[in-house]
Parts: C-alpha cells; sequence; structure tokens
C-alpha cells in the first residue's frame, strides 16, 4: 500500500474500536467527537503534505528494509541528511497547522526501540530486533500512525516502582504467558495516542535488576482489548463543545497534541509485538534515544509555530496601527531571532549527529539538549512578546456570539476597531490564536514535552566535559603548546 491520503486516514480510525472518554463520558467514535476532530484535522494534514510534489523531498523517505518510498514519519534515520530533514518537515508542519501534529513522539519512540532491540540482542542474543524489523515493515507497508507512549504516572516521586504502595505507578508485566505477556498500568500526557492506530509503549525510565517486570516495550494497536483513553482538559476547550469558530483560536487544528491518559488494563500482548522483556540493562538507553531525538524535534516544530505566532502578531500591529512603530519592529525582530535560534540549534544537533551500533543515525545530545532547553525559556519569551505588542485585549476580546446577536453587534463592531482598514472580527480572530496559542496548555507543553528542564541540565552537564576545559584553560594559561615560529612568553 501507498503513503496514506489523508481521507485515508481519517476513514482508517473510523474502522478502530477505539475506547475513549471525554469530558468523562465514553464517545461512540473519536473522528465524530468535536473535541478530537481539530487533531485529527492537524495529523490529516502530515499525511497530505507528502503527496504534494513541493513537499515530497521532506514528507518522504526511502525505507532503508524495502527501498520503497515511504512517509518520513515511519523511516529510520540513516544519517546526518535524515535528521536535518526531520527538523524542516517539523517546521514546515508547525507552520501549516500552527499546532503539535503528535507524530514526532511514535516516530522517535520507533527509532529508540530499533536500536535498543538491536542492543538488547547484541547483549543476550535474542531476536528482538528480527522482530522489530517485521513490525517495521508493516508500519511502513500500511503507513500507520503511531503514537509513543512513555511517562509513566510515577506515583511517589521519590520511590522506585517496586516501592510504591500501587506497584502499577509504572507500566509492567502482570502475567507471562506461552503467547506472550499481559501488562498493566497507564502512560500520561499521551500526545495523539487517542487518534492513532497503534501505540508504541517504551519504559519511562532506567531500571534496576530486581525491576525487570518494568522493562518492557511493545506494540499495541490502539484498539486492543484492556486500552483506554481518558482525553485531557485543555485551556478554553469548553468552546469547542460550544461550537465556537473564531473562539477557539485554532479552529481547524486545535491547540497542542490532544494529550490523554491511557489506561493498559491488563492488555495481552503477543511476542511479535515485544521488543525489549526484562532486559533491564537497555532501559536507560531506549529513554535516552528517545529522548535525545524528541528535544531536537522542538527546535523544528516550535519555531514553525511561532512562525504563524509571529505573523499573528505582526498581523495585529497592522489591526492596531502600530505596525510602522520602531520598538514594534524591534520586539518582532526580537520574536525572529529567538525562534531561528532554536531552529539553529535543532538543524546543528542534526547535522552533527553520530552512527549507533544498529546503523541508525543519533543527533548530537550536547545540541539537542541546548535546544529543548532553550524552547523552555523562549517559548514564554516569544509568548510575552506577542502579549505585550498584542494588547490588553487578549484578555477582554468580546465572544463570537457577540458578533451573532444584533442587538450588540454594532456595538462591539463598532469600538473594537482600532485601525479603520481592517473589521473588529478581523482583530478578533488574531486575538484568539494569540490567546489560545499563548495559553498554560501549550506553554506547559514546551516546559515539559521531552522532558522537564532539568533533565536537559543532567545530559548538558554531563556531556560538558568540565574536566577537558579545565585542561584546556591549563594549557592555554600555562601550557607548552607555543606557536611555531615566535616563542611566546612564558608568565
Ligand atoms: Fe512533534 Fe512538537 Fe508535537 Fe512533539 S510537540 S509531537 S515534536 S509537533
Ligand atoms: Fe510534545
Amino acid at each position: 500500500m501507498a503513503i496514506k491520503t489523508s481521507k485515508e486516514y481519517v476513514e482508517s480510525l473510523r474502522e478502530l474500536q477505539i475506547k475513549a472518554y471525554v469530558g468523562g463520558s465514553k464517545i461512540d467514535c473519536v473522528v465524530d467527537h468535536p473535541a478530537i476532530a481539530p487533531h485529527i484535522n492537524t495529523v490529516a494534514k502530515t499525511y497530505e503534505l507528502a503527496h504534494m510534489p513541493e513537499h515530497e523531498e521532506v514528507m518522504t523517505a526511502r525505507s532503508h528494509l524495502t527501498g520503497d518510498k515511504i512517509h518520513r514519519y515511519t523511516h529510520i534515520f540513516q544519517n546526518n541528511e535524515d535528521l536535518v530533514k526531520k527538523i524542516q518537515m517539523l517546521r514546515l508542519l508547525g507552520q501549516v497547522t500552527g499546532t503539535c501534529f503528535q507524530r514526532c513522539v511514535g516516530l522517535d519512540a520507533l527509532n529508540a526501540m530499533y536500536a535498543t532491540s538491536y542492543d538488547a540482542d547484541q547483549a543476550h542474543g535474542g531476536n528482538y530486533h528480527e522482530r522489530f524489523i517485521n513490525y517495521l515493515k508493516m508500519i511502513q507497508e500500511k503507513d500507520l500512525m503511531l503514537a509513543g507512549a512513555m511517562t509513566d504516572p510515577k506515583g511517589h516521586r521519590s520511590r522506585r516502582p517496586l516501592e510504591q504502595e500501587d506497584p502499577d505507578q509504572y507500566v509492567r508485566v502482570v502475567e507471562r504467558r506461552e503467547d506472550g505477556v499481559v501488562i498493566r498500568g497507564a502512560k500520561l500526557h499521551n500526545t495523539g495516542g487517542i487518534n492513532s492506530h497503534e501505540i508504541l509503549v517504551l519504559p519511562g525510565t532506567g531500571l534496576r535488576d530486581d525491576e525487570k517486570d518494568y522493562a518492557i516495550a511493545c506494540a499495541i494497536p490502539a484498539d486492543a482489548e484492556g486500552v483506554l483513553f481518558i482525553f485531557g482538559r485543555q485551556s478554553n476547550d469548553s468552546r469547542k463543545m460550544e461550537g465556537c469558530g473564531v473562539d477557539l483560536g485554532n479552529p481547524r487544528f486545535g491547540v497542542v497534541g490532544g494529550e490523554a491518559l491511557v489506561v493498559f488494563e491488563d492488555v495481552f500482548v503477543p511476542h511479535a509485538r515485544i521488543f525489549l522483556n526484562g532486559e533491564v540493562e537497555q532501559c536507560a538507553t531506549m529513554v535516552n534515544n528517545f529522548a535525545t531525538w524528541h528535544r531536537a524535534n522542538y527546535g523544528g516544530c516550535k519555531a514553525g509555530n511561532a512562525d504563524v505566532l509571529i505573523g499573528a502578531t505582526a498581523k495585529t500591529t497592522q489591526i492596531l496601527g502600530t505596525d510602522r512603530n520602531s520598538v514594534v519592529r524591534d520586539k518582532l525582530t526580537e520574536m525572529v531571532h529567538l525562534t531561528e535560534t532554536n531552529y539553529g540549534t535543532a538543524i546543528a544537533s542534526s547535522a552533527q549527529g553520530y552512527k549507533l551500533p544498529c546503523g541508525s543515525q543519533m543527533v548530537n545530545p550536547m545540541l539537542a539538549n541546548v535546544t529543548k532547553q532553550n524552547i523552555t525559556r523562549s517559548v514564554y519569551s516569544v509568548g510575552r512578546l506577542a502579549h505585550d505588542l498584542a494588547g490588553g485585549y487578549l484578555a477582554t476580546m468580546p465572544s463570537e456570539e457577540s458578533f451573532n446577536n444584533p442587538e450588540i453587534a454594532k456595538y462591539v463592531e463598532k469600538y473594537h476597531v482600532a485601525n479603520p482598514e481592517y473589521t473588529a472580527e478581523d482583530r478578533v480572530k488574531m486575538g484568539r490564536y494569540i490567546e489560545n496559542m499563548t495559553s498554560v496548555t501549550t506553554m506547559v507543553e514546551a516546559m515539559h514535552g521531552a522532558g522537564s528542564p532539568q533533565a536537559q541540565r543532567i545530559v548538558m552537564l554531563g556531556q560538558s566535559e568540565l574536566a577537558e576545559k579545565i585542561k584546556m584553560a591549563e594549557e592555554v594559561i600555562d601550557g607548552t603548546n607555543d606557536a611555531e615560529g615566535i616563542a611566546l612568553r612564558k608568565l
């Protein structure tokens, strides 16, 4: 089968029996629910763009297994060029949708499983990698949407999995059978799972020898028996239920990734879908590989989202009539500078990748972590500048209904106009986008998605080779490596 069209993606979701709860109630079909529709539309764009000749190069790749043309979201990174193209794809999708398009978690989980199943076989002599390759061929062939599920609820944060009062605070194997295993637990903040075909379950942390039951990596169909999704609440999400358009801010594509709590209530997983089972030594590597790839992503997707936010802010300044002001232009420049800096580090981390033992390509870990760390700050800085330039109106805009009620429409239209070249509705449309895309939901996703800030700082310090830097300082100040030619003066 070729790369799916956006229509085929939506129709294929309709065929699944995904068990999902929104606002506390079970829903019949994810495709028809207004809370999920904008997130489905966003993923549909990832399929749609892969069919456009002008985007083919970044949106598609050649399978290293079959040589077939595949969606880049099912590809195993082969070289630095693949890593760079991924970041370019993320920026493009961020620009087109202005939000999170969800598929990157599954892609990075796919790559992490590919690499770690190889490592596990090298260390223990199993056949996980071969199994995984068979699974991967199926994914590429059917062009399925994958969600990665990594973050366990974790219970008491200072206790290990076995020390928890409830042992299900980390996903674990509760039964081992001839034909596979049964798993129980849950994963939080699951991006895109509710509108995916497959869930890739990864361990959420490094594990110790006595924690083998928690060392499980596997693939589960999103509608498998025992899997259920509880959709999270987002800023302003009740507006979707009220049938609002403009007030949603990003009415077609939603706000961030439609995160859900995914519960695994004794889910059976056959051997063919298990890619790590008890090998605690490989868990930390799997987590690290996933996180490192995913951290670099944020320089792509958030740059694309920021492009749209900068556009909405710049347009708002035209609507206000402040666009010629030099201070306003300088603040827009600052937004651009922050955005391009993030994109630059993401591209750099991809251009300076290295080969893993399995043959796939890892990004430069220092630069990937720097990218994500910068995002945790600059998304707030960019949002702050957007608020600054758009003004207090962001917090006091009239609702869409005000424009539909003839009794008051004339007043809101009259008194909310600024530059008369634009209507009050033009102003509200831009304002709602800025409001929604700089909300708590969006900011917190940028802060904690792909790992909280401290997680990046630990890697940055670990990668910094401080001892080497001390030696450099000693050599420069007291050393003997004088330039050839003129002897340097000794202190
Ligand atoms: Fe992709 Fe960005 Fe969404 Fe993560 S936050 S899934 S990198 S778009
Ligand atoms: Fe994310």
